[in-house]
């Protein structure tokens, strides 16, 4: 399976024309790259414009309502994201549910209204603290105790069977745009833990089929420790994506 990198512009550049500049570099840089899958998801206001200038590189988005019409002022639809061209949707990045207040319920309806309508979902899951502790002092596995329930109840009531299109993304919220990545073997011990739990809500084959990723932190210097090191099905990028050279660093070294 060819590595996947997805680039989250999240809510930059600041205007159209930035935008645009961004995605023609990245796309022209790429362009002969082979073996790789990139994704690209910027911000809705840009995602008309990108994806005519697009090609054969694929779109997300970064977020969509679950629902799919009706009075719910400011929300997008799944439906309005396939139309204009989207394939992936991010679902549950750490920011939605830190400044949207976006529960695991709220997540879980969203997997399934997209994948309902064929899109493909990126579930961001992933712990808050680095070291936590208990109320004793002692130190707790946070990355398993969250990760864990984020599964459960992220997943809650979807089917094997789809189960498998969903790519997870493994972000620790302390990684992310903070320029301290997670070390590689911290990183294998998520994935190791995450295979495990869809095994036990699912089986072991779909476990094996879930495509895995690390976001946080991610650069040109890293991103072998986790695509080629530790066998990675590939990264989520934050603010390296902002900088067309570097992420097209990224997508080179992936492979
Ligand atoms: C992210 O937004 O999911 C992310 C991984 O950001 P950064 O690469 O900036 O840490």
């Amino acid at each position: 399976m060819n590595p996947l990198i997805i680039a989250n512009w999240k809510m930059n550049p600041v205007t159209l024309k930035e935008a645009e500049r961004l995605f023609g570099t990245v796309k022209k840089e790429i362009e002969e790259v082979e073996g790789v899958e990139v994704v690209v998801c910027p911000p809705f206001a840009y995602l008309p414009k990108i994806i005519s200038l697009a090609g054969d590189l694929a779109i997300g988005a970064q977020n969509c309502f679950y629902q799919e019409k009706g009075a719910y002022t400011g929300e997008v639809s799944p439906l309005m994201l396939k139309d204009l061209g989207c394939q992936y949707i991010i679902v549950g990045h750490s920011e939605r549910r830190k400044y949207f207040q976006e529960t695991d319920e709220g997540v879980n309806n969203k997997l399934k209204i997209v994948l309902k309508n064929l899109l493909k979902p990126i579930l961001c899951i992933g712990e808050e603290a680095r070291d936590a502790f208990n109320s004793s002092g002692r130190p707790v596995n946070e990355m398993s105790l969250v990760v864990g329930e984020q599964l459960a109840k992220d997943l809650n009531g979807i089917s094997a069977s789809r189960v498998v299109e969903i790519t997870i993304a493994y972000e620790p919220i302390w990684a992310i745009g903070t320029g301290l990545p997670c070390l590689s073997d911290d990183a294998m011990k998520a994935v190791l833990f995450i295979r495990k739990t869809l095994t036990n809500l699912y089986n072991r084959s779909v476990a094996e089929r879930v495509r895995i990723l690390y976001g946080g932190s991610v650069t040109s210097q890293n991103v072998i420790d986790y695509v080629k090191g530790i066998n990675m099905n590939g990264v989520l990028v934050g603010a390296a994506s902002l900088n067309a050279s570097e992420f097209a660093k990224i997508v080179k070294r992936a492979i």
